[in-house]
């Protein structure tokens, strides 16, 4: 046939938030369905696929079967939230780098072998077909008690569906929910009530982490922009350098060398990229960062002014010491020290130079007596020189 006038149909389960797979999930657990579902989708197609991440091995295998029978055609190969974007997706497809290109046609997605393409997400085409559309799979993780995966109806609050995973756990104040993973949004905790699930909005995505008092608001961050640069496909230099940018930033604050002038830096390179990326992945990567600032800028800001970690989390921030009425002396810690940090011989009490210390915790591990601890601003009483276990007083 002509490519000009042949169509093909893909329903893709790429693309999912990797702390949710949503759509790995969906076609493990409803494979049969969602063969029909795209059978049915495609029928004036002249081809179906379904696309489905080599590493979903499962979910590869629970569609082998019925897609043989239907006529449905299965294609592994590489993924990334970037192939959100249906030429991405199209890239991948063709077992290309993923990288977006301009397509002329949003409708038909010709520029590809000027073949017209139809591409529907995996949970999209299976609740079409099951009826379900006004529902959604979420997976909701965090300080919680009973993570997993849920599913809500549109319009349900925030606060809701945190209930339907038992609610917040017990001891836990929430700091802030992030909505919709690594592209996604942070939620003050009172707005909770107030944020409903909305077709097209974070939430599509399917990923929430309620964030509580452990949670630190830099590293978390940092995290989320770790991620942004190794998935940005590097084509434009907004995302490339951009997300490269924020991580670094955000790796200096939570490491203790922030400047107050990178609040400002980050929020200006974070509109101008949010405008001006290529894709929807640069545009929505920036929006975890502009979020953070916004609803936890306050904390983010004491790692660079007050010089302190108010979750305990980062060690750059971290005093450890070691108390004297527990220290037997045994110098297993100075043993396991990789930084020479510890000092101490036997049957004395250890002290540690924290200027030293990489506070890789080797220490601790390994002291049965549980003497060594982190500090916070409050410290314990501690020898100035090497003293005899017992004596100090
Ligand atoms: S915005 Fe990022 S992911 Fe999208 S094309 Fe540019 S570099 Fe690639
Ligand atoms: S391992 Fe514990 S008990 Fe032994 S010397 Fe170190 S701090 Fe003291
Ligand atoms: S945390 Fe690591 S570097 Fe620091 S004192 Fe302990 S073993 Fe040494």
């Amino acid at each position: 046939m002509d490519k000009a006038n042949k169509t093909i149909y893909i329903c893709s389960a790429a693309g999912d938030d990797p702390g949710a797979q949503i759509n790995r999930e969906l076609v493990e657990k409803n494979a049969a369905a969602l063969v029909e579902a795209v059978a049915a989708a495609a029928k004036d197609a002249d081809e179906a696929y379904i696309y489905i991440p080599a590493a979903y091995e499962a979910a590869v295998s629970a569609v082998a079967e019925p897609a043989n029978a239907a006529g449905v055609s299965v294609v592994t190969g590489e993924d990334s939230p970037v192939c959100r974007d249906k030429t991405a997706l199209i890239s991948a497809f063709n077992g290309k780098i993923i990288r977006p290109y301009y397509e002329e046609d949003q409708e038909t997605f010709r520029g590809y072998e000027n073949v017209a393409k139809v591409i529907e997400n995996a949970e999209v085409v299976l609740r079409k077909y099951q009826g379900t559309e006004d529902k959604k799979l979420l997976y909701i993780s965090g300080a919680v008690q009973t993570p997993g995966f849920v599913e809500a109806a549109y319009g349900a609050s925030l606060k809701d569906i945190i209930a339907m995973a038992g609610g917040v756990k017990d001891g836990s104040t929430v700091k802030a929910v992030l909505v919709g993973g690594e592209l996604g949004t942070f939620i003050a905790p009172d707005a909770l009530e107030t944020t409903v699930m909305e077709k097209g909005s974070d939430m599509f995505t399917g990923g929430i982490k309620v964030l509580d008092q452990t949670d630190c608001a830099a590293d978390a961050t940092k995290n989320l922009m770790e991620c942004a640069k190794n998935d940005s496909c590097g084509k434009c230099p907004l995302c490339r350098e951009g997300s490269y940018q924020f991580y670094t930033i955000f790796n200096e604050i939570t490491n203790g060398k922030g400047k107050v002038s990178d609040i400002a830096l980050l929020k200006d390179m974070g509109e101008t990229i949010g405008l001006g990326a290529f894709c929807q992945f640069g545009q929505h990567m920036v929006k975890p960062m502009l979020s953070a600032l916004d609803v936890m800028g306050e904390e983010i800001e004491g790692h660079i002014k007050r010089k302190k970690c108010e979750a305990g989390v980062c060690k750059s921030f971290m005093t450890l010491a070691i108390l004297p009425d527990k220290c037997t002396g045994c110098e297993e810690c100075a043993d396991v020290c990789p930084e020479d940090a510890i000092e101490g011989k036997a049957g004395y009490i250890h002290m540690i130079d924290n200027d030293m210390c990489e506070k890789c915790g080797k220490c601790m591990d390994v002291c049965e007596e549980d003497a060594i601890v982190v500090v916070g601003s409050v410290k314990p009483k501690l020898p100035k020189r090497l003293t005899r276990v017992g004596r100090f007083r």
